[in-house]
């Protein structure tokens, strides 16, 4: 458990039911284990996210995946009702996500940065952007308590280039949660043994084994990893000195967000007390 007499309130926002498992359940583990709270939402209902089933029944099938992921952490999850592939910015859409930021009142709000692949990934990277100042101002959704003071916004990572590349204040050492990580994606299996690689027309790479494929994840999770750390390993040296950020290769990176409270060393040291000082 921290040391930290308050626990820290970490809300993840990601626009598919993996999303957040994907990009940050290394935190989300790391944030369960020193005794903070954690939320992951889903602003899609994923009923988009498979080649063979759709609708409803997927839609029930990631709601239980999502709970399987998320239960043995003690990881709070919502999958909301919007439809996936067919998200838009609008002014509903950013007071449900005003309410649920008041209502959750975190210290460490996450999404996706604004360009990506993905028009739900930018849909909803746009309305948490466009919810962060509104958070404050009371007139805005009087029926919820407006908050005093904005989270600190931060950006999942990417690879996408234009029209910047990834920037990240903080790189997370994840290789003490490295199993948990990989027990959150292991429990979508949908995703990450169906849909994804099918989609990639890798499927006959799957193994067929409970064990195996757990397995060929978990490689194919550390390359990815590998990939960021060394993309990264000037500023592994920065945060970790030479020695430790050397040998890093489970990484997560996070990027401040402009709006919202500012991920300045204040804040970092605050809500990444993990972290070396
Ligand atoms: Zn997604």
């Amino acid at each position: 458990m921290s040391n930290a007499s308050v626990p820290l309130r970490l809300l993840v926002i990601g626009a598919h039911p993996d999303d957040a498992e994907y990009r940050a359940g290394g935190l989300a583990a790391l944030y369960r284990k020193h005794g903070h709270a954690v939320k992951f939402v889903s602003v899609t209902n994923g009923e988009a996210g498979h080649h063979q089933t759709t609708g409803p029944t997927l839609v029930a099938r990631r709601r239980a995946e999502s709970r399987a992921a998320t239960e043995p952490l003690g990881i709070e999850v919502e999958v909301w009702d919007n439809p996936d592939g067919r998200l838009v910015v609008d002014l509903d859409r950013r007071e449900e996500m005003i309410r649920a930021i008041r209502n959750y009142k975190p210290d460490l709000v996450l999404t996706h940065r604004p360009n990506d692949y993905h028009p739900d990934h930018r849909a909803v990277s746009m309305i948490v952007q466009d919810s962060a100042y509104l958070l404050t101002v009371p007139a805005v959704c009087p029926d919820v308590p407006f908050l005093r003071r904005d989270p600190v916004i931060a950006y999942l990572s990417d690879d996408f280039q234009k029209p910047y590349p990834l920037d990240p204040t903080v790189l997370v050492d994840i290789s003490s949660v490295w199993d948990a990580k990989i027990s959150l994606l292991d429990a979508h299996a949908s995703q990450f043994y169906e849909w994804l690689p099918a989609n990639m027309d890798r499927f006959s790479e799957v193994p067929e084994t409970r064990g195996g494929r757990r397995q060929w994840l978990d490689h194919k999770m550390q390359d990815s990893s590998r990939r960021l750390a060394n993309r990264f390993r000037s500023r592994l040296f920065e945060m970790y000195g030479d020695s430790w950020g050397g040998g890093i290769e489970l990484v997560e990176a996070f990027e401040g967000c402009e709006y919202g409270a500012r991920l300045d060393p204040a804040n970092i040291a605050r809500l990444f007390p993990f972290l070396p000082g």
